[in-house]
């Protein structure tokens, strides 16, 4: 009788890619044991052995004539297990329980699990969102270029963006009716782009870029919702790139301003966004007509380039969010809330998302430059 075959080694490539498609876990059905380390002590020690499922030998387990030294280094026929489950699948007593077909069905489903359970990474494609409508009676248009430059490192789903170009608009950009108008358009064509989404099994986050007066901006944000994966983008100033500029730790960005806290019900009740500039208390009390009650948001340092980071949008974030809860809170009676904003486009579209899910009534104005005045431009709640 011929000597039994020595077990040949297996090339350490072949150990590397075995390892990797069983995720250091033994790869017996219902086992899934930790292999490099002790899960109780976590002391790091090779537990696992290489198993073979159709023996390298022809007399062992599952051995065959021809096919056991075709398949002695070949992954195929590699099993990661433990050495309790690998004593157990050679054993000369139980080899007839485990045959070719039943190991393999181990190892397939145990590597398709790996895959499975590991393939969500961080989402590297978005879809990228751009909303043009023109300012002060100004054309905006947002270049493709500069968007997908600004997504990196993450890359765009389509080669074209999803585009709501308003811009082109014939009417005065003045008044409500120029803002009834864009509001109809806005919510039809994001509606449109939402519903292609929820056709897709795993839709990739939303990158949205918006030129647009801050009422359409806050309207936006409504219309997109809390639900979805959203990052938004604005020009900044300074460079002209959409690009966001590097993170920066958390600080004390804002303060919050409050007049008049005590609620009555003859002052009418204001939220104030003073990010990009001061929003002038005078002239809100002179648009709403009486002293009101304020609750301000205010940027510790405003001006035009304020919202440098994503840091400084995400506490922004936290901030509206506690705002708005804050005056519904105060404000049961379902008082309308004035919104007055010099805030980036960023931020609007934020505080249009966290206004979703609310039944207070709000009324965004707008300033306009040539009237040197705040007219109402968007009513949220109101019939
Ligand atoms: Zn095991």
């Amino acid at each position: 009788m011929e000597k039994p075959r020595k077990r040949p080694a297996i090339p350490l490539n072949v150990q590397c890619e075995l390892w990797a498609r069983a995720a250091g876990r033994c790869q017996f059905r219902g086992c899934n044991r930790l292999l490099y380390k002790d899960e109780l002590t976590q002391q790091r020690s090779n537990l696992g052995v290489i198993s073979h499922i159709v023996s390298f030998s022809p007399d062992g387990p599952r051995g065959h004539p021809v096919r056991s030294k075709q398949l002695e280094i070949d992954i195929r026929n590699l099993m990661l297990t433990c050495r309790d489950h690998g004593k157990l699948i050679d054993d000369k007593a139980q080899v007839s329980a485990y045959l070719e077909e039943l190991l393999l069905d181990f190892k397939h489903e145990h590597e398709r699990r790996v895959r499975l359970a590991t393939a969500h990474a961080e989402d590297m494609q978005t879809q990228v969102l751009i909303l043009q409508v023109s300012v002060d009676g100004h054309d905006v248009i947002i270049d493709p270029v500069d968007a997908h430059r600004a997504i990196q490192p993450k890359f765009p789903v389509d080669e074209n963006p999803t585009v709501i170009d308003l811009s082109g608009s014939r009417l005065p950009a003045e008044g409500e009716g120029f803002f009834a108008l864009m509001e109809r358009s806005i919510t039809q064509q994001i509606q449109d782009v939402l519903s292609r989404r929820a056709g897709v099994t795993r839709a990739s986050s939303l990158s949205v870029f918006a030129i647009a007066p801050i009422p359409l901006l806050v309207h936006t944000g409504r219309c997109l919702g809390d639900a979805q994966r959203i990052e938004l983008y604005q020009r900044h100033r300074d460079t002209q790139s959409w690009t966001w500029k590097e993170d920066e730790e958390a600080q004390a960005f804002y303060e919050i301003v409050r007049v008049a806290e005590q609620a009555t019900t003859e002052r009418p009740v204001v939220l104030v966004f003073s990010i990009s500039g001061l929003v002038s208390h005078e002239l809100v009390a002179q648009t709403v007509g009486a002293e009101p009650c304020i609750y301000e948001i205010r940027a510790r340092e405003p001006g035009r380039d304020f919202l440098r980071s994503r840091k400084r949008l995400e506490l922004f974030s936290y901030e509206v969010r506690n705002a708005v809860v804050a005056l519904r809170d105060a404000h049961y009676a379902r008082k309308v809330i004035h919104v007055f904003a010099a805030i980036p486009a960023p931020m609007a579209i934020e505080f249009g998302r966290h206004i979703k899910s609310l039944d207070t009534p709000f009324i965004i104005y707008e300033y306009e430059n040539s009237k040197h005045a705040y007219v109402p431009a968007l009513r949220i709640n109101i019939d």
